[in-house]
């Protein structure tokens, strides 16, 4: 099963996407995690997409269609993948079109996420991560049931994304609304494009994606 999650910075794909990935048995392929782990091993292509990333705005295509192409080549892709964060312009939405016809893959859901901008800026100054397992936690809506003690991993290293300020959310969300929102009719007009409140609670929302996705 090939799903692709839509919508804006803090919408809560990648907190959906991982639940999904545990259910399913497909991968999150989160190309904003990939990214962060080119820069974090500090290789000349990672010293680039930083820039990038910390004014808020987009790699260009050209790199991130070549990664989406490598990663879903591996062999854990086999039986589907989730992407997270891929496409976010017409481009990657027609590059990715085309490589699914030429690997005779089928995109079995195109799934949007909504949520008020207001709440958005609220949910990615809250956000922080597990150091170790990447686990998404909130200061207020989702903390570990231990304090400072990932429930998952037990590890106790959390991170805060440099790209999280108040500054940066704006300039993201302002590339979400000119380069990315396009990508929605497109994907409506080919009847692909389904929708979940990402306004709900994390379960309420989790359960609404596992019911488009076939669930009883
Ligand atoms: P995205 O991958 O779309 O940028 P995340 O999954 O990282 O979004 O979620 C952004 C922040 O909002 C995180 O701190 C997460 O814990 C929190 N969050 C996610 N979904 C919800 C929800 N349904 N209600 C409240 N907070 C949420
Ligand atoms: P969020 O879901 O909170 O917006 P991501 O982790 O998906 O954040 O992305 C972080 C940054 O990585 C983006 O602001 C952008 O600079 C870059 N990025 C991630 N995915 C893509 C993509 N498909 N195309 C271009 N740039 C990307
Ligand atoms: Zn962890």
């Amino acid at each position: 099963m090939n799903i692709v999650l839509l919508g804006p910075p803090g919408a809560g794909k990648g907190t959906q996407a991982r639940r999904i990935q545990e259910r399913y048995g497909i991968p999150q392929l989160s190309t904003g995690d990939m990214l962060r782990a080119a820069v974090a091993s500090g290789s000349p292509q990672g010293r680039r997409a930083k820039a990038i990333m910390d004014s808020g705005q987009l790699v260009p295509d050209e790199a991130m269609i070549e990664i989406i192409a490598e990663r879903t080549a591996q062999p854990d892709c086999r039986k589907g993948f989730i992407l997270d964060g891929f496409p976010r312009t017409t481009r990657q939405a027609e590059a990715l079109a085309k490589m699914f016809t030429e690997k005779g893959l089928k995109l079995d859901h195109v799934i949007e996420m909504t949520v008020d901008e207001a709440a958005l800026v609220e949910r990615i100054s809250g956000r922080f991560t597990c150091g170790q397992c990447g686990t998404v936690y909130h200061d207020s809506t989702k903390r570990p049931r231990r304090d400072g003690v990932c429930d998952v991993c037990g590890s106790t290293k959390f991170v805060r994304r440099d790209d999280d300020k108040p500054e940066t959310v704006r300039a993201r969300l302002k590339v979400y609304r000119d380069q990315t929102a396009p990508i929605l009719p497109y994907y409506r007009r080919r009847g692909q494009l389904k929708t979940v409140d990402g306004m709900a609670d994390i379960d309420a929302v989790t359960a609404a994606l596992f019911k488009l996705l076939g669930e009883p």
